[in-house]
């Protein structure tokens, strides 16, 4: 069948009847927890399925040397043995696609679920995992659109398509950065982020900041005496909670559109041993969402002021305020551009609603695509609830809305190329 009479109700049906085999796929990546450092055997299900797909799949290391890149994350750690995975359809010169995954998910606290965040289920229509909905759901709906498209012996995809998944998006985003400096590029990238079937169109600035501060503690007879570790821990959460009101004050377009597009958010603490002992140290990491016109540099030098004048009243103790993780730039695809507008008229095409575009709070690796090389990347994919939270889990109804909408998307892309090639 030639693509261009493949109808949306054969679409549908050829997305249901490959459904139950993208849901097994999504399982089993969900059974191999990808923690940051822990990559590998989610990596090699994916290069399984990908060359099963009909890519040459090869794999990507992530140097040592990208913390020296003046965009890169900093890194927690080393990447021997870590790798991007690049999957590739030939390429004959026409318009290329890139479609990019993280395959990276954040920790789990065990305690908190239901049930295993690593074994995933179904309860009422909703796969529940550490990472089903971010985003291993979209690896799936990914697949599964490429997979209905083959069913119906579609030839859009079968060229100048590929497909990477990357680590560390959850932290660095060092993982895209260093396929981004290998020159692994196309046209156009759409990431299958969970974005409730919305189109995900710019992420705000992130930096993330870590304070250590050494007290020297003491026994807690003393405790009257000393300057209290928790007292400080405190007061610098009020002050976090201060500069966010201020970069919340007057946000630029196009992140007004947000209630609070810049959180501050205390997300470790790290304080004392031992009931009796008064803290010694103390750690806190703080993923700060900020406007893009501060730099890393600047929201490093207020974090250590605002540290500094609280520690004044509490004797002054040693401390060290550093970067760690995400140094983010924020990005923004315009609403207009012919991408955003090729995923609205496949969407509407499909489903006979358009969809809504926004904008977050958060960031993608979609930003490097848009920042440093004008490409333009957009997100689009599944239904989701608590992600990062407990009890994660994605809608698998979507999964197929989404396919069906990313399959007709991949076949007007590469056939208007076809078009255009032949006038
Ligand atoms: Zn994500």
């Amino acid at each position: 069948m030639r693509d261009i009479q493949i109808s949306n109700a054969e679409l549908r049906d050829a997305v249901s009847a490959e459904a139950p085999r993208a849901f097994e796929f999504l399982s089993s990546l969900v059974a191999r927890p990808s923690l940051r450092g822990e990559e590998r055997a989610a990596q090699e299900l994916v290069e399984s399925t990908l060359t099963e797909l009909g890519f040459d799949v090869e794999r990507l290391a992530v140097p040592e040397s990208i913390g020296d890149d003046e965009l890169a994350g900093v890194p927690a750690g080393s990447y021997e043995g870590r790798f991007d995975v690049l999957a590739r359809m030939p390429h004959d010169g026409g318009r290329s696609l890139m479609l990019n995954g993280h395959i990276d998910v954040v920790p789990a606290n065990h305690e908190t679920w239901s049930s295993d965040p690593f074994d995933a289920v179904v309860r009422d229509g909703w796969l529940y995992g550490r990472g089903a909905g971010d985003m291993k759901g979209g690896f799936a709906m990914a697949v599964l659109a490429l997979r209905a498209l083959w069913r119906l012996g579609a030839t859009a995809g079968r060229r100048n398509l590929s497909f990477l998944s990357v680590i560390e998006e959850e932290c660095t985003g060092n993982g895209t950065l260093a396929a981004v400096r290998a020159g692994v590029t196309a046209d156009a990238v759409v990431l299958p982020e969970p974005t409730d079937l919305k189109i995900l169109l710019g992420g705000v600035a992130i930096t993330w900041v870590k304070v250590a501060i050494r007290f020297g503690g003491g026994h807690a007879e003393s405790s009257d005496r000393l300057a209290s570790p928790a007292q400080v821990v405190s007061t610098l959460i009020d002050g976090f909670g201060r500069l966010e009101e201020i970069y919340n004050k007057q946000p630029l377009a196009p992140f007004d559109s947000i209630a609070r597009p810049y959180n501050v958010n205390v997300g470790v603490i790290r304080l004392g041993e031992w009931p009796s002992s008064v803290p010694a140290v103390a750690e806190i990491q703080v993923r700060v969402g900020h406007p893009n016109e501060i730099n890393d540099a600047e929201i490093l030098a207020e974090v250590r002021a605002l540290v500094g004048n609280v520690l004044k009243s509490a004797g002054d103790p040693e401390f060290d305020v550093s970067l760690h993780g995400f140094k983010a730039q924020a990005y923004h695809l315009a609403d207009d551009h012919p991408l955003v507008q090729g995923v609205v008229t496949a969407h509407a095409d499909v489903h006979g609603t358009a969809p809504e575009t926004e904008v977050l709070g958060s960031t993608t690796d979609a930003r490097f695509y848009m920042n440093q090389l004008g490409v333009p990347a957009l997100c689009f994919g599944p239904v989701v609830r608590n992600m990062h939270g407990s009890d994660e889990c994605v809608e698998l109804a979507s999964i197929e809305a989404g396919a069906a909408t990313l399959a007709r998307f991949i076949l007007n892309y590469f056939g208007e190329s076809v078009e255009q090639g032949s006038r």
